[in-house]
């Protein structure tokens, strides 16, 4: 069966990654994770937009495995930060992907925004990378606004302060399906059914 390199250590990602793949009709293909492939360093992720870090992670997974690999950078950009944290999401307040100290820090720094100017959009960037060097990367979207507190216990990371436009629930309120639908993530590798579908049927590589 063709295989398929997931390359993120982030574990609430992986799962929302494998759900829309899984969504995604990519015929017999078996999902790996990194738990799946021998070890290998990770890049810190020095790209200046979120397509060169997916990029970078995708590179990185099919040059150490031989496998066709997706990777995906994202984060959410503020408009009264300027699109901050952007590329900086993950470590915000610091640390590498304290989810907590990282909302907590940002609804500090916004306290004051009105709810007229409190717009914010997720991006998500999504690489896929062949071993025989292939390339293909896209972007998804969703914009929204920001509440004040957060709300619902689902999704992860700025899930409970983002409202998507058209709705009334954050992202954590909604069932994991429901967000998916709409998010940046769903958007970005649904873009991308189209080229992975070729890249997996014309994969030799590791396969
Ligand atoms: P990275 O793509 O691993 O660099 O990290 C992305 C960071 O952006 C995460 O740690 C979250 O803080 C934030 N982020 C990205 N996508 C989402 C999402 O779907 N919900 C909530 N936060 C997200």
């Amino acid at each position: 069966m063709t295989r398929l390199l997931v390359a993120t250590r982030n574990r609430k990602k992986l799962d929302e990654l494998h759900r829309i793949l899984v969504s995604i009709d990519l015929g017999a293909v078996e999902l790996l994770t990194l738990a799946d492939v021998p070890e290998y360093e990770e890049v810190p992720e020095t790209g200046a937009t979120f397509e060169e870090n997916a990029l970078l992670k995708a590179r990185e997974g099919a040059r150490h495995t031989g496998l066709v690999t997706v990777a995906d950078d994202s984060g959410l950009a503020v408009d009264a930060l300027n699109g901050m944290p952007g590329v900086l999401s993950a470590r915000w307040s610091g640390g590498h992907g304290d989810d907590a100290a990282n909302l907590d820090l940002l609804l500090a720094q916004i306290s004051d925004v009105p709810a007229e100017r409190r717009g914010a959009a997720f991006v998500c960037a999504a690489a896929l990378v062949t071993p025989d060097g292939g390339e293909e990367v896209v972007v998804g979207r969703v914009d929204g606004t920001l509440t004040s507190e957060p709300r619902g216990d689902g999704g992860f990371g700025y899930d409970p302060i983002f409202v998507p436009t058209g709705h009334s629930r954050t992202t954590a309120e909604m069932p994991a399906e429901e967000k998916d639908q709409l998010s940046h993530r769903g958007r970005a590798l649904r873009a991308l059914a189209g080229p992975l579908t070729t890249a997996l049927a014309t994969s030799t590589g590791a396969n």
